[in-house]
């Protein structure tokens, strides 16, 4: 999410990135990365992993701690909740070839700070797996981050946004696609 806004616009043309966008994109991803998501690629252990999907937790860097910790938790835990409920909510996903739930387990979750535009809360590049969640994450309802959260997994599922992508939607846009297919 961030703080574009933009008029409503129909389906949202997927998989149709030029160059210059995905370029784009991998720069948002390499500045990112190096304010904070250290070796967050690395979860250790095939069996550490395997025991955190199975029990619904989120992949979390070590640099998420405290309220950014606790909100994850939280959040995570009503967005699976909704995307395994709600039909609706996982066909978000499905329209994008992926799973909702499959998709959140699989996101990696960083802290950002100096990445972050004012007033963005989470940043996620079309088409990878982190997540950095910035300062103002934190001060989001709980049905808020788990909007968040979804609107980020969509990003990884493959979910572009104007103005990388001008024929896509806007941050706003995929948000209100999340509360009315998921019902928040
Ligand atoms: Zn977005």
């Amino acid at each position: 999410m961030d703080t574009r806004t933009g008029t409503p616009d129909g389906p949202a043309p997927r998989r149709r990135l030029l160059p210059a966008v995905q370029a784009a994109l991998l720069v948002g991803l390499l500045s990112a990365s190096s304010v904070g998501a250290g070796d967050a690629a690395v979860e250790s252990g095939a069996a550490a992993r395997a025991s955190r999907v199975e029990a619904g937790e989120p992949w979390l860097d070590r640099s998420v701690v405290g309220k950014v910790h606790s909100q994850v938790l939280v959040a995570f835990k009503v967005a699976m909740e909704l995307v395994t409920q709600s039909p609706s909510c996982n066909a978000l996903f499905s329209e994008l070839g992926a799973d909702g739930a499959a998709t959140l387990l699989a996101s990696r979750y960083a802290a950002a700070t100096k990445s972050c535009r004012p007033g963005a809360v989470a940043v996620t590049a079309v088409g990878q797996s982190g997540t950095w969640l910035c300062p103002g994450f934190v001060r989001l309802t709980s049905d808020e981050a788990a909007v968040i959260l979804l609107h980020e997994a969509l990003h990884f599922a493959g979910q572009t946004e104007r103005p990388l992508d001008p024929a896509g939607p806007s941050a706003l846009e995929i948000n209100s696609r999340v509360r009315k297919a998921c019902r928040t």
